[in-house]
């Protein structure tokens, strides 16, 4: 197999599109996107389930392949949520990256508590319907977190058999 030069600031784990998409939000929000930050994007992108603060920093160690501090990794996540290309499942205490991050959006998760997989929804309709019932509680909501645990399409045709 060819050998293919590799970009001096391309980043493991991110495509070119992840990357301009992760970039036009931080522009978007006003923020930066320095490459301490795009690493910890990167490597929440290479997992293929949601990671706790403590897995992702156990990562970026053995990525980095030096020590890094649980603050600077918590002030990553904080940012990367903050500018949209990352969600907290907060009955995890997990983060993950999100499936469409070219716009701002709120999102409820579908998490299989066997195989731990955790599919986004963007219900527009679900988020409406929570504004109008919060309204007529005269209740303002900061964060609604929408997290439906169950078996996913895949287990449960395994339990099936
Ligand atoms: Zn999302
Ligand atoms: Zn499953």
């Amino acid at each position: 197999m060819a050998k293919v030069a590799r970009r001096a600031n391309e980043v493991k784990g991110l495509t070119a599109t992840q990357r301009q998409v992760a970039e036009a939000r931080c522009a978007e929000a006003g923020e930066r996107l320095t490459p301490a930050r795009l690493t910890a994007y990167a490597e929440l992108l290479s997992s293929n389930r949601p990671l706790s603060a403590y897995e992702l920093i156990a990562r970026l160690e053995k990525r980095e392949k030096r020590k890094i501090a649980p603050l600077t990794v918590y002030r990553h996540l904080d940012f990367l949520i903050r500018v949209g290309l990352v969600h907290r499942l907060e009955s995890k205490q997990t983060y993950l990256p999100c499936d469409h991050p070219e716009h701002a959006h709120e999102s409820q998760y579908l998490l299989c508590s066997s195989c731990g997989r955790a599919d986004e929804l963007e219900s527009k309709q679900l988020v409406n319907l929570l504004d109008k019932l919060t309204d007529q509680q005269g209740f303002v909501p900061v964060n609604s977190v929408v997290e439906v645990t169950g078996l996913c399409s895949e287990c449960k045709q395994l339990t099936a058999d």
